[in-house]
């Protein structure tokens, strides 16, 4: 499945399972060209990937965050085809989510709203952590989505918040330790 292997980055230590055995599924949405893919990749640490599918990839990868190991798949596969049933399939199966936009495309943003209320109809009673971002941060001059902007998206949504630039790997580890420490919020509340 992931026939993409490389170094690892220091945060990321390998592929496999955690003590728990419990794999965390994250799900990636947002509109085409918003630089899902791109971060999938420095997840999965694969920077050029000559043998990865451009339609839709899964990262397996274990991740050392707070000193506790977890275990993520991440789901870059909401392009792969323009099914209904995989785009319905992909709106259920995530333990969280990360809904992407480009802060240069304002339809993005816009069609980010949409996913999350999708998601929200999908997954009524569910509390799924999930996290807005807004990508391509570095380029400035070409900006439609100020940074107010996506907050208060967040806070109207009930995300949490992160812009990142993948091309210059800029606040991405952030975004997906923060994923990571959602669910474990979620976790740990539902244990109480
Ligand atoms: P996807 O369709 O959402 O998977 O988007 P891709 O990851 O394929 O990216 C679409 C295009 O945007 C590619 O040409 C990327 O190189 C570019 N891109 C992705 N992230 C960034 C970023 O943070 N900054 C800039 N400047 N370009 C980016
Ligand atoms: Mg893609």
């Amino acid at each position: 499945r992931d026939s993409c292997v490389s170094d690892s980055s220091d945060s990321i230590i390998s592929s496999g399972s955690d003590s728990e055995g419990q794999a965390h599924k994250v799900v990636l949405l947002g509109e085409h060209g918003v630089g899902k893919s791109s971060l999938a990749r420095i997840f999965g640490g694969v920077e050029e990937c000559h043998d990865c599918d451009e339609a839709g990839n899964t990262y397996d990868r274990s991740v050392i965050v707070d000193d506790e190991e977890a275990s993520i798949i991440l789901y870059d596969i909401w392009e792969q085809d323009n099914s209904q049933w995989l785009r319905e399939q992909c709106m259920r199966m995530g333990d969280a989510y990360i809904i992407v936009y480009s802060v240069t495309d304002k339809a993005s943003f816009e069609k980010a709203s949409e996913l999350r209320i999708q998601l929200r109809r999908a997954r009524q009673s569910e509390n799924i952590p999930i996290i807005l971002v807004g990508n391509k941060s570095d380029l400035v001059r070409s900006r439609e989505v100020t940074v107010e902007e996506g907050r208060a998206c967040a806070v109207v949504f009930d995300c949490k918040f992160i812009e990142t630039s993948a091309s210059l790997h800029h606040n991405v580890r952030d975004l997906f330790e923060g994923i990571v420490r959602q669910i474990r919020l979620r976790k740990d509340s539902k244990e109480d």
